[in-house]
């Protein structure tokens, strides 16, 4: 009897191997590319990342809320690191501080992530949302994306944190790793970024001017101007002879013609300096110019200015940024 039950296996597995083709990764041709051809990815853009700027008020006051919350339990336990999970309904299920412990890579969503499992028994994550006071780091950004998570929202930038705030850190956004959401399901996370940036950023501070500590290191990240939306106009008003020189009375007009508002914008300038000038104060240590009056200038709104100068030619003002 036991005998012709083996045999029977043994048979079936014979059948099975004769109805199937051996797969050779070396001649066989299933998937996408043929066997002699070489495999790479497809140039694969980086996830869209939201900022509050794209969010209804309601939506992010939400966000903002729980952004409030994660940082709050930060500061009190004096972590810069933590993590929240929210069930869709609205339920916080769990937290995660990054507090070095158990091991250095125990960062606050893999804390969170397992905490919920611990907690609630939860293995898969399509229907939470991840806040978190720093962007997801390499790794972490590719643990919520095997976790599946629907929505994942942070306040401080990776670039931020290495290259103004010199903590170590992957050089990499997570974006780069989100948009990369289809070698694991159908559709890419929600990824909002900067909510309650500058509370996020104020809380991580700096490390540029403490080289001993074990978060520190000497940022390598490439710099780039960006564009000002300010755009300044200068008319020269009229000229005369006074003590035997041409002096000259200009004025000028700042136009913010961005969508954002501008609030404390400085200027380079030309060597040149006035006689006497009104809107614009100078700090001669640095060489900049600051608006003298309320520095804020809303989009579409213009700031005036004008000085009296020696000769005909113009200061030449540049927006920093
Ligand atoms: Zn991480």
């Amino acid at each position: 009897m036991k005998i012709a039950l083996l045999l029977t296996i043994l048979l079936a597995f014979i059948a099975l191997s004769f109805a199937c083709d051996e797969f050779n990764p070396n001649i066989s041709t299933i998937g996408e590319c043929t066997a002699t051809q070489k495999v790479s990815w497809k140039p694969t853009d980086n996830a869209q990342v939201l900022t509050p700027a794209d969010l209804d008020p309601q939506e992010l006051g939400m966000h903002e809320e729980r952004m409030a919350y994660v940082l709050a339990i930060a500061k009190q336990q004096n972590k810069k690191f933590v993590a929240s999970i929210y069930h869709q309904n609205g339920t916080l299920m769990c937290l995660g501080v990054n507090t070095g412990k158990p091991n250095i890579i125990s960062h606050g969503e893999i804390v969170a992530i397992n905490n919920c499992t611990a907690l609630h028994g939860i293995t898969s994550f399509t229907n939470y949302t991840l806040y978190t006071s720093g962007e997801p780091c390499a790794m972490c950004s590719a643990a919520l994306l095997w976790a599946d998570f629907k929505t994942i929202v942070w306040g401080t930038f990776n670039s931020d944190l290495l290259c103004k705030i010199c903590m170590s850190n992957i050089p990499m956004d997570s974006s780069y790793i989100f948009g990369r959401y289809y070698g694991l399901r159908a559709s890419p996370p929600r990824v909002i970024g900067g909510v309650l940036r500058t509370e996020a950023d104020a809380w991580f501070g700096s490390y540029c001017s403490k080289p001993t500590s074990i978060y520190y290191i000497k940022p390598q990240c490439v710099c780039t101007n960006t564009t000002s939306p300010l755009k300044i106009d200068q008319t020269r008003y009229s000229s005369w002879f006074e003590n035997g020189k041409t002096v000259s009375q200009f004025g000028g007009i700042i136009t913010n013609t961005g969508s954002v508002t501008v609030t404390n914008p400085t200027f380079t300038s030309s060597p040149l300096r006035p006689n006497s000038i009104w809107g614009l104060a100078v700090d001669e240590t640095k060489n900049t110019w600051a608006l003298q009056w309320y520095p804020v200038i809303q989009p579409g709104q213009t700031f005036s200015f004008g000085y009296i100068i020696d000769g005909e030619d113009q200061i030449a003002f540049q927006p920093t940024a």
